[in-house]
């Protein structure tokens, strides 16, 4: 039989906290009017977007009304990106990292294509870090815009985003922050970080799927990507999800009182990672450089990680692989391409990603299964 799930995929997506749950429903059920109504439901509907939207801007160190409601972080990485290309004809340069998430990368790849952009992508070293030196030296004055994540979704490796954005400014450009995988994980300061925009997504810091929200600099202006009823500033129309937007508001609040804790996250988190790294022929990603605390990413070496998390999985541990099949070939992930990772090493990498809900027990059982899982999979390897 299956045993109990130990989910330590949680930069994924994580579970909405039960917190969460009561503070949505009677949104759902009572107070359920249109937020531009102008009726009692309707305006009730309103002021609960207004208050969560002041919990939104509490989190991320920025005035309430520099903070827009979005469904999800793509769509916040998309509105900066695509709302930011008539801003300026002499400003069509866009530079980035390899190791940027899809949503942001995919994105300028394709507008490149269409000749929209000029892109320049700045690479990284073996361990995740960024090459300021090559950064520096890619912004010019045609630069429009700096797109850089706060921390990196697969490995944890946070970035020097205050130093870039000096970087950005000094050169007249933009700085967007990605900070998906940040929220809730380390302080986010948009005066700190003297960023332009920074989008975050709900579903990562204990808030249901469907809600984000992207911070706008006051001052600053985007094109919508849409057009509609006039929403968010006009940025985002679309009748508001108030329930998910409460949702947002009270995990933001949540994830700032637990900030404080979440050395007891890093604390598990560095024991699980210095128990396998003590199997034979494992590497830590990116272990040199600041980190999430609540993210290790392995290399179980010629294993196949795609492979080990199915088996994992069979003994209820939930974890990813970067390794992903591609028209029936696997092929190891961009970010492990992008830190010149050898092939039998890429390959081999798993990531495991705590929550403030991780228990010490799951943390050894987890340990047991993967020791078990890892020489089960190397003895069919060598057989
Ligand atoms: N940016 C980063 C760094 C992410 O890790 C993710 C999701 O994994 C996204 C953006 C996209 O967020 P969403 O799934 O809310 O669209």
């Amino acid at each position: 039989m299956r045993a109990v799930t130990i989910y330590l995929d949680n930069n994924a997506t994580t579970r909405v906290a039960d917190e969460v749950i009561s503070a949505m429903t009677p949104y759902y059920r009572e107070h359920f009017g249109n937020a531009h109504a102008i009726h009692s439901l309707g305006r009730r509907s309103h002021d609960a977007v207004e208050e969560s939207r002041g919990g939104v801007a509490r989190l991320l160190g920025c005035a309430d009304s520099e903070v827009i409601f979005t469904s999800c972080g793509t769509e916040g990485n998309a509105l900066v990106i695509r709302g930011l290309l008539d801003r300026d004809p002499n400003r069509r340069k866009v530079v980035t990292t390899s190791v940027e998430h899809p949503s942001v990368l995919t994105l300028l790849h394709a507008l490149e294509r269409a000749r929209q952009i000029e892109l320049a992508v700045i690479p990284v070293n073996e361990e995740g870090a960024i090459d300021l030196d090559a950064l520096q030296a890619a912004i010019d004055d045609r630069t429009l815009l700096v797109s850089v994540m706060l921390a990196q979704n697969e490995t944890g490796v946070i970035h020097p985003v205050a130093r870039i954005g000096e970087l950005a400014h000094a050169r007249g450009a933009l700085l967007h922050v990605d900070a998906v995988q940040a929220a809730g994980k380390i302080p986010i300061d948009q005066r700190e970080l003297d960023a332009d925009f920074i989008t975050i997504s709900g579903h990562k810091f204990h808030a249901p799927k469907g809600v984000g929200a992207l911070t706008i600099r006051k001052g600053l202006t985007l094109q919508p990507l849409w057009y509609g009823g006039g929403q968010e500033l006009g940025l985002r129309s679309g009748t508001e999800p108030v329930p998910s937007i409460v949702g947002l508001a009270t995990a933001a609040r949540l994830a700032s009182e637990a900030l404080s804790s979440f050395d007891r996250v890093r604390t598990l988190r560095d024991r699980l990672e210095t128990e396998l790294a003590s199997i034979k022929e494992t590497s830590v990603n990116g272990h040199t450089q600041p980190r999430l605390g609540n993210t290790a990413n392995i290399s179980f070496h010629d294993v196949a990680a795609d492979d080990l998390v199915r088996s994992l999985d069979r003994d209820g541990v939930c974890v990813s692989a970067g390794a992903a099949c591609h028209s029936g070939r696997i092929e190891p992930s961009g970010t492990m391409k992008a830190m010149h990772k050898p092939l039998r090493v890429a390959m081999g990498a798993v990531r495991f990603s705590l929550s403030r809900y991780t228990t010490e027990e799951e943390i050894a059982a987890a340990v047991t299964a993967v020791e078990r899982n890892v020489a089960g999979l190397r003895r069919t390897v060598t057989v």
